[in-house]
């Protein structure tokens, strides 16, 4: 299963674990995405600042 969502390159063997990551790291309402490394952040300061 890959995850969907358009920078990440992460997959996993079951659909459970995509959830457990995708929730992790993309579901934030506020995420600001780094486009060289593909890291997502809650904060705008935080994007910059890494
Ligand atoms: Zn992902
Ligand atoms: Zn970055």
């Amino acid at each position: 299963f890959h995850c969907p969502f358009p920078i990440c390159r992460e997959a996993f063997a079951r659909r459970y674990n995509l959830k457990t990551h995708f929730s992790a790291r993309h579901a934030q309402i506020k995420s600001y995405i780094c486009e060289e490394c593909g890291r997502s952040f809650a904060r705008r300061y935080d994007l910059n600042r890494h």
